[in-house]
């Protein structure tokens, strides 16, 4: 086992009780704060407290949650709390759905990302030796600054290529012998079969180590299939954040927790997370699925107070004993799916991780295409429909694909499904965030 690279061994090392005693201190400041802003006074109001009351450790859970509806609506610049002028830098969320939100970064914010930032990469066991070959686009996009600061902060070599350029990529993963890379597993899946096409081995001639793999919910079973096509040793971290919370800095496995796919809640001390029922509000037990939602601490422009994340995760059965000593930061497994993305098909809960376990673990299937079809009726959804590929290079039918994965679903999911088998290349592909479910 790798040894323990603490990068801020006080913070990482104090018991649950002290990291709680610290987030209580800095939302007591954050409160005096927002104090000052008439926008969060008024927000405030709604429950009938004042942001002086933030003092109180009870008070955080009386307050209203934040959904998109509440950022759209104090449009343009939601929530900003400083002058347009005292930010440093604008990004804005993807806007899937509508236009897209705009969140601050004082010089002092960026400052605290690059800390955040670091301090995840020290816990997957990176270092000022490596050279990363860094795939997250910039612009008004978090993912790209976030690593840009993160790594300038920890000391690595950064190689920022961006997204795409996969012939370039696959020759200079050669020439330039990166030890980490940060981009989606789809994309390390696209780049290993390219190299092999080009006659390049990416488990001997690539040099990876680590790799950080954020920005989509992704199956554990997928997961190990792209390990195993990289060299000896190599491993992928999950990486979950989001704009709203002020980076992909929220949780990230550490080389003991990795093994288990368990993320340590890594930053306690800037972003409070809550897990709760996402119906109830109330925190979920250890072993339990609930919702993240995020409140920042110290961040100065567009904080944000117990924002509905929507992503749905499970608190590890034992979130405070990771052998790696960071007892005081809890352990959550990944994403398992956006609870506004939870189907009930005929009463039973399905995730489109689920599925995608499955095909990933069904032999012949082309791993990076599938869909999922819902039929609804009478507001209820009635059918489920997945078509998968086959791969070309497979010995099996597609008939014997097909029938396979519908067993599978019947016997993990408790639901009979109709599964279609097509030849490779026929379903859509995806380059930043898929879209696996239509509806009909
Ligand atoms: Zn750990």
């Amino acid at each position: 086992m790798t040894e323990i690279a603490y990068r801020d061994p006080d913070f990482e090392t104090l018991e649950r009780d002290d990291v709680l005693a610290l987030q209580h201190s800095r939302l007591a400041a954050l409160g005096q704060r927002l104090e000052q802003i008439p926008e969060w006074q008024e927000h405030f109001a709604r429950a009938g407290l004042t942001p002086r009351d933030l003092a109180d450790p009870q008070a955080l859970a009386a307050l209203p949650t934040l959904d998109k509806e509440d950022l759209r609506a104090r449009y343009p610049y939601p929530l900003l709390t400083v002058p347009v002028s005292d930010v440093a830098r604008f990004c804005s969320t993807s806007g899937t759905t509508g236009l897209p939100v705009v969140f601050g970064f004082t010089d002092a914010d960026l400052d605290l990302l690059a800390g955040q930032m670091a301090r995840i990469f020290a816990t997957i066991g990176l270092g000022p030796e490596d050279r990363v070959y860094q795939g997250y686009t910039g612009g008004m996009w978090l993912g790209g600054v976030s690593m840009d600061l993160g790594l300038r902060a920890l000391g690595a070599t950064n190689f920022p290529l961006g997204p795409g350029r996969g012939e370039l990529a696959i020759q200079w993963l050669v020439d330039q012998g990166h030890t980490a890379g940060f981009f989606t597993l789809l994309w390390y899946m696209h780049l290993a079969t390219l190299a092999r096409e080009k006659g390049i081995d990416p488990r001997r001639d690539w040099q990876l180590r680590l790799g950080i793999c954020g920005g989509q919910a992704i199956s554990k079973a997928f997961q190990d299939e792209v390990e195993a096509t990289m060299p000896e040793g190599f491993r992928a971290h999950d990486l979950y954040g989001s704009t709203e919370a002020g980076g992909p800095v929220v949780a990230v496995p550490c080389a003991h927790s990795h093994p288990a796919d368990q993320n340590h809640l890594i930053n306690e001390d800037s972003v409070l997370t809550e897990i709760v029922d996402p119906q109830t509000l109330e925190p979920v037990a250890p072993g339990e699925v609930g919702e993240i939602i995020i409140t920042t601490l110290v961040k100065q422009a567009s904080p944000v107070l117990r924002w509905r994340t929507r992503d749905l995760v499970r608190l590890a059965e034992h979130p405070y004993d990771c052998p790696c000593g960071r007892r005081g930061l809890p352990l959550i497994g990944r994403v398992i799916g956006r609870s506004d993305d939870m189907l009930k098909v005929r009463g039973v809960m399905v995730f489109p991780s689920q599925i995608e376990d499955i095909v990933a673990t069904t032999a012949g299937t082309a791993k990076d295409a599938w869909q999922i079809y819902v039929t609804e009726e009478r507001q209820q959804l009635e059918q489920l429909d997945v078509e998968i590929e086959r791969d070309t290079a497979s010995s099996r039918s597609v008939d014997e694909i097909a029938d396979e994965v519908q067993s599978q679903i019947a016997a993990r999911l408790g639901i009979r499904a109709r599964v279609a088998c097509r030849p490779e290349g026929t379903l859509p592909r995806y380059e930043a965030k898929a879209e696996r479910v239509l509806r009909r």
